[in-house]
């Protein structure tokens, strides 16, 4: 660990802020300002309370309410609905319920009828934990250096030496109504203490006002990172390095090649996607001495083994003579050992009642001198699983350094990775999207047909890569699209779709972004409009290159990446009724459209053996939102029909059979069918979505 005053926490409590706010406000306040910085809890780990007299609803007289994060939620991001609000007499009235250890979980069940104003909001397993400490306002944080003294061997004495009676300790407990019991009767014998550290989990802290439990939370944390980095200066972290980092081009290369090579063997049963992560804490880790032992002990905090399953996956790759082709060739006999142990891992620690067994994969990748890799069912899940990860590197560096590092007891992380209420939560999640875990490149995305196509694909669930020429489109279609869908499902990559090696680079951009990909839409493309005596070659050439060697290049490489990864693709080609129909004066535009057709048709036929569908969409006349029809093209085909430029719309409308105009979302909505489930048995096809035009049928 550094040490620097930098790697302390800030006090931020303003109380200006603070002096105009309701007590609720101020519990927001708290857990905003606790939740902001990782150090002091993971994403969705921790909770806050206060205990709050209101008005009942019913009786018009002043409660004691308390008010917890509710089930599932995140303090750094949480606001006032995120808060579950339970009446205290009736949380205290529960004990009288209680029938031991053994029924605890039978408590979860009346959690509900002590709710106060019909708050919807669940109330998490973590409540009593809450109610029964004696203190108005408290504080659980999941603070690295706390819980590397937590996951210490000798963690209850480095306690006392470190806080002396201010700060508690108390064995490792799930938490539960047992547990909220056990810290009340510890408040209760210790009436000066300031919090308490839970073995392998991490801290309680209280207060009489927001502010004091603020800050102490604050403060304690704070001596914890001190006091480390005091016994730590001058000592090697994980025994010193083992092999040197590769150079950061090289570390993303290898984790290109590795990503869809992981992604496929374990995307057999639904789709998985990647996050790759090379920061200096990682790196530090993975080329370590000590990396192989303690990777192998196992996380220690419950949330963090939720995220990333008990241990990770070691990844046979020498950076001081890298062989990337073997470390691939072992790939799958690796993966296969990790799924075997885990299956061994579930037959030893399975309850009579215990859930079926999950997915057997790994979730964290450790690679030498490359970095680490996460795989879950969606981008953000993989990516909030790398943080935890990094909490876990944090929590091992500190105590490994100080003492010997412990993981939790193999039953008892089966116990919370296999509880019942951890499967009934996961039982109430929302099905997923169709697409969700799938990968779109979407060429020329940041256009008009391109981001209608996008926000399709995501709104399914899908992650897209749009790749565009247009460089301050795409930053406005990356904002667009992000702020609708979230910053995590879209990633944009400057491509020029004539540049070969652009092409290539692009798919690796997707690969370290997602992990892979499963659907190419390929769409960049321009218009072109003179006689065939007034073409230039450049105007042909033009069109040959963006329209026909563009799709051919970027097919070429969804198929190298789709063979790699053996679970399939999906190739949707945006062509144009002018493929199939001849028009005046557009004779490039016409032919290299036609060359995009019969190109779908070819790499269908070839695709199929490897569960490769190519399809075909054709629009016309797509006015609204296209780049194409804002400049010199509209005005030529305005001209040629001898009407002004906001006429041709409608004249577009009037010459389709249906007198319907065609919008992007029409497209759109042609490419989802194509590229997902629904059309599953279709390949080689073509979709007009034109309004009707007789010279387009296909036969
Ligand atoms: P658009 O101009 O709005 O979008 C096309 C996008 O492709 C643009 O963002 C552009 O920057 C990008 N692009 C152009 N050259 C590129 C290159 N070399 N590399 C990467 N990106 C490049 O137009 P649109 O209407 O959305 O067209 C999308 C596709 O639909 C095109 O292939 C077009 O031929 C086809 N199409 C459109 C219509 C229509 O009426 N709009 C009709 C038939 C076919």
């Amino acid at each position: 660990m550094s040490s620097s005053a930098s790697s302390r926490l800030a006090n931020l409590w303003d109380d200006a802020k603070a002096a105009a706010m309701s007590e609720p406000e101020r519990l927001v306040y708290r857990s905003n300002l606790l939740g902001s910085d990782k150090r002091v809890t993971n994403y969705g780990g921790g909770n806050t309370s206060s205990k709050i007299f209101e008005t009942d609803p019913l009786t018009g007289q002043s409660v004691e309410v308390l008010w917890v994060k509710g089930s599932g939620g995140d303090v750094g991001t949480i606001k006032l609905d995120g808060f579950s609000t339970l009446y205290m007499d009736k949380l205290r009235a529960l004990k009288g319920l209680y029938r031991g250890l053994e029924h605890e979980d039978e408590m979860v069940g009346y959690l509900p009828h002590a709710t106060f104003n019909l708050n919807p909001r669940a109330a998490s397993i973590d409540t009593p934990l809450h109610a029964y400490v004696p203190k108005p306002f408290v504080d659980h944080m999941h603070p690295d250096a706390i819980i590397a003294i937590a996951a210490s061997a000798d963690s209850k004495a480095l306690t006392q030496e470190i806080f002396g009676s201010e700060i508690g300790w108390l064995p490792w407990k799930r938490p539960g109504f047992e547990l909220g019991l056990w810290l009340e009767t510890f408040c209760l014998e210790n009436p000066d203490a300031r919090g308490v550290i839970l073995e392998s989990h991490g801290l309680f802290t209280w207060g009489d006002t927001p502010k004091e439990c603020y800050e102490t939370t604050i403060e304690i944390i704070n001596r914890a990172i001190e006091w480390l980095e005091e016994r730590t200066a001058g000592t090697p972290a994980f025994g010193g390095p083992a092999v040197t980092p590769l150079s950061a081009e090289e570390r993303r290369a290898v984790a290109a090649r590795l990503m869809p090579a992981i992604r496929g063997m374990i995307s057999a049963d639904s789709k998985k996607l990647g996050h790759f992560d090379d920061s200096d804490a990682v790196l530090e880790f993975v080329s370590s001495r000590d990396m192989r032992a303690l990777a192998a002990l196992g996380t220690s905090c419950p949330d963090h083994f939720l995220r990333t399953k008990i241990r990770p996956l070691v990844v046979d790759f020498d950076p001081a003579n890298p062989d990337l082709d073997a470390t691939l060739g072992g790939l799958g006999a690796a993966l296969e050992a990790y799924r075997a142990d885990y299956a061994a891992y579930y037959e030893r620690s399975r309850r009579p009642d215990s859930p079926a067994m999950r997915d057997a994969n790994a979730v964290v990748y450790l690679v030498p001198g490359v970095g680490m890799l996460t795989f879950a069912k969606d981008k953000a899940t993989a990516r909030i699983s790398g943080e935890f990860y990094v909490n876990a590197i944090n929590v091992m560096r500190g105590a490994s350094a100080v003492s010997t590092y412990r993981g939790l007891d193999e039953q008892e992380a089966f116990d919370i990775e296999y509880w019942l209420l951890e499967e009934a939560k996961l039982q109430r999640m929302p099905k997923p999207k169709s697409l969700a875990g799938h990968v779109a490149f979407i060429t020329g995305g940041a256009g008009g047909i391109g981001k209608a196509t996008a926000g399709r694909l995501m709104a399914e669930g899908a992650c897209v890569v749009i790749a565009d020429i247009d460089e301050a489109a795409l930053g406005s279609a990356t904002e667009e699209l992000g702020a609708r869908f979230g910053k995590d499902f879209v990633h944009p990559v400057r491509l020029d779709v004539t540049d070969e090696a652009g092409v290539a680079m692009a798919f690796k951009a997707m690969a370290l972004a997602f992990g892979g990909g499963d659907i190419l839409v390929s769409n960049a493309g321009i218009s072109s409009s003179a006689p065939i005596e007034d073409t230039e070659l450049s105007m042909w050439n033009r069109n040959m290159d963006i329209l026909a060697k563009g799709y051919f290049l970027v097919s070429r490489e969804a198929f190298r990446l789709f063979k790699t990864q053996k679970i399939g693709g999906n190739i949707v080609f945006i062509a144009s009724k002018n493929g199939l129909a001849a028009s005046p004066n557009a004779a490039a535009y016409c032919t290299a459209k036609a060359a995009e057709i019969h190109l779908a048709r070819c790499l269908a036929l070839e695709g199929a053996g490897e569960a490769i569908r190519v399809n075909t969409v054709n629009p016309d006349a797509v006015l609204r939102g296209s780049k194409i029809w804002t400049g010199e093209w509209r005005e030529q085909r305005a001209a040629a029909y001898k009407m002004a430029p906001d006429e041709l719309e409608e004249h577009y409308r009037q010459r389709s059979m249906l007198k319907r105009s065609v919008y992007p979302e029409d497209i759109a909505e042609a490419v989802y069918f194509l590229a997902s489930d629904m059309s599953a048995k279709s390949t080689g096809n073509i979709i007009n979505v034109d309004a009707g035009n007789a010279q387009s049928f296909t036969r």
